[in-house]
């Protein structure tokens, strides 16, 4: 490798960990395959342990920007979303000070959907400016073409009686709308209309999908494309996924222990269960979950978070806390479920190193909120899902898997609208991992299965993906 790197490429990450991993990695491609200097500027929120290693494990140069205090800008019913536009807004002149002093000067910024207020910065600096989508093109498309909806449509998008259309793509169904879109009059409806207003504003979108798993959302937002053509756009739009870590660094006893179990179940036997860095679940679902994992007579393996009753998102800032906070399981899980399934089944508190466990030859079906994070790490390790989505953007990723693209069971009703039954879970476990109730095959696994293996394709030398980052290095390059 070259030891004189000059070009360097700073990215911008907003807070919470399902933003700060996509950037990282992203930051290792340049890294690695471009020889680049990358900085990562992290908001960061600053109550993760998690995230504290994170950043301490990075290849990349971190410049943490402490998350700004946000006392009387927002208020205790502000929600994720209008916090994570708040926290960046302030952030905005720590950033500017930052990008005119950093050397080298930098060649291009490249920032997440919530960085957008750094393009101008951008701009006035001279600098490119990227905006990254660490999810697909279909919320992609959804997000840019909002504002247009939002003059076309009365009324709340989820009392629509028909999907809302996007030129070129697939409808989006309303109670599929991202959360930001659930109330027109609150606050972070009108950031989220702000976003997609900045987006067509940057130099060019980097997106973690790949071209053979989106052709088509990523040819209406192509120059030409029906998309583009009605919002007047004319960016590139760069596939470069799936872009996701490739195993964690880290190895503690807990992590060894689990393994050593993995390695003990036969192939593809075991149910993965997670909601992300930042789901939870009521006390009620919690229950149904434990005694439809339990009635699946399937192993597993579930990261457990205490029960919350009012929101579906309450750990997104602070997952992973501390060790010595580590959840009392016992407290809410159905009275001897945990001595019932001691052999069947492991419960990992708060967090666990997702990319080992789904890379294991024993996990056979991952039951997922469906962030895309999580989605890519499943696909691209042959897993089939189970979408089981709780918020943001991951309604629609839940219906892109299992009714476009084959790769997941779904609840017959939306998590988030009525408590899953325990008989259900039973079914979806035993299917995911069996089969269907014949025993024969429901697809999904070969499907899941083909898809990887095109992901792979996509991004090794001469894939679509490899070369997509290339002409973006090229162009940074200048
Ligand atoms: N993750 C993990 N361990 C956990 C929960 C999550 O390593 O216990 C990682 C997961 O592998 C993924 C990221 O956190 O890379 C979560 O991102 P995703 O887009 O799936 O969802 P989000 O957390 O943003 O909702």
């Amino acid at each position: 490798m070259e030891l004189h790197k000059s070009t360097h490429v700073v990215l911008l990450s907003s807070p919470g960990l399902g933003h700060l991993i996509p950037t990282i990695e992203l930051g290792k491609r340049f890294v690695h395959h471009h020889n680049f200097q990358v900085t990562v500027l992290a908001v960061t929120s600053q109550t993760s342990k998690t995230e504290t290693e994170i950043l301490n494990s990075s290849l990349c140069h971190i410049i943490d920007i402490p998350s700004p205090d946000l006392t009387g800008l927002v208020n205790e019913n502000n929600g994720v979303m209008t916090r994570l536009s708040v926290m960046m807004s302030e952030a905005v002149p720590a950033i500017k000070s930052i990008l005119s002093k950093i050397t080298p000067r930098p060649s291009a910024l490249i920032v997440d959907i919530f960085g957008t207020e750094a393009i101008p910065i951008a701009r006035e600096l001279n600098i490119l400016s990227y905006v990254y989508v660490a999810s697909h093109a279909w919320v992609l498309a959804l997000i840019v073409y909002a504002p247009v909806l939002d003059e076309k449509i009365e009324g709340e998008y989820v009392d629509q009686k028909e999907a809302l259309k996007i030129p070129g793509c697939n409808p989006v169904r309303p109670e599929d709308v991202v959360d930001s879109m659930l109330d027109r009059n609150d606050r972070k409806y009108k950031e989220f209309l702000k976003i997609g207003n900045r987006i067509p504003q940057s130099d060019g979108l980097l997106v973690n999908t790949w071209e053979e798993l989106q052709r088509k959302v990523l040819e209406a937002l192509r120059e030409g494309g029906l998309l583009s053509k009605a919002l007047n756009m004319k960016i590139p739009v760069y596939a470069v996924g799936p872009i996701e870590r490739e195993s964690e660094l880290e190895t503690s006893s807990s992590n060894e222990s689990l393994v050593k179990w993995l390695d003990e179940q036969r192939s593809e036997s075991v149910v993965y269960v997670s909601f992300g860095s930042g789901g939870t679940l009521s006390y009620e679902q919690m229950r149904e979950l434990a005694l439809g994992l339990e009635m699946s007579e399937q192993r597993f393996v579930w990261v457990v978070r205490a029960p919350i009753e009012e929101s579906v998102d309450a750990a997104f800032f602070t997952t992973g806390r501390s060790e010595s906070e580590e959840v009392e399981m016992s407290k809410y899980l159905p009275e001897g479920f945990i001595s019932r399934t001691r052999k069947v089944g492991l419960l990992v508190p708060e967090w666990a190193q997702q990319v080992t466990i789904l890379k294991h030859r024993s996990i056979g079906g991952f039951l997922s909120h469906c962030g895309w994070g999580s989605t890519l790490e499943s696909v691209t390790n042959g897993v089939p899902l189970i979408a089981w989505p709780l918020y943001a953007e991951q309604r629609m990723n839940a219906t892109l898997l299992a009714e476009e693209l084959g790769l997941a069971l779904r609840t017959a009703v939306l998590p988030t609208k009525k408590v899953v039954r325990r008989e259900e879970i039973e079914h979806m476990v035993r299917e995911i991992i069996q089969g269907d109730e014949n025993g024969k095959s429901n697809g999904i696994r070969e499907r899941v299965k083909e898809t990887q293996r095109s992901a792979v394709k996509a991004l090794s030398e001469g894939g679509s993906s490899y070369v997509a980052l290339s002409q973006v290095a090229k162009i940074i390059e200048g």
